[in-house]
């Protein structure tokens, strides 16, 4: 079983009321392979909501105190996505879940770049909030763009 971002796998819940579909994702869902989740959603964030980048670091900064993340009219929405990495971090052991494919660039979900912070479209290597709880409590985290690079199933 697989954790998937939602917006990967047709939900409409990204910042803009969009999503990011990739039909393999879908089929995954489909045949009972993974679950999905949206944890700026879970978090407690409305959809659509404004844009937020990580301000000061990347999300293991964010979980160590260290950065803090904030939408582009300034608000600061830092412990909603904290919450949201706990909670997929939660739905991921309840389900025994070992890997994750989850949307490269976003402040939640990147897991090789993110928005520098600048709302510049400027990116820079780190992992998002969620991506970086994840892989700190052992579970396996690709990418829409590296799945089928570092899966070997
Ligand atoms: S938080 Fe993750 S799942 Fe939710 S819209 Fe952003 S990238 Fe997609």
């Amino acid at each position: 079983m697989k954790l998937i971002s939602a917006c990967l796998t047709g939900c409409e819940c990204r910042y803009d009321g969009k999503s990011n579909t990739v039909q393999s994702f879908v089929e995954m869902v489909e045949q009972g392979e993974a679950v999905f989740i949206c944890p700026e959603q879970i978090g407690g964030l409305s959809t659509p909501r404004p844009p937020a980048e990580i301000v000061g670091g990347d999300g293991e900064d964010v979980l160590d105190g260290k950065a803090k993340v904030i939408t582009n009219t300034g608000e600061d929405v830092t412990s909603k996505f904290i919450k949201g990495a706990y909670e997929a971090l939660r739905a991921a052991k309840l389900a025994g879940i070992k890997e994750a494919i989850l949307k490269e660039s976003s402040p939640s979900c990147g897991s090789a770049k993110i928005y520098d912070g600048t709302f510049s479209a400027c990116k820079v290597t780190g992992n998002g909030v969620t991506a970086a709880l994840l892989k700190r409590n052992g579970i396996h985290v690709s990418s829409e763009e590296t799945y089928k690079l570092t899966s070997s199933s």
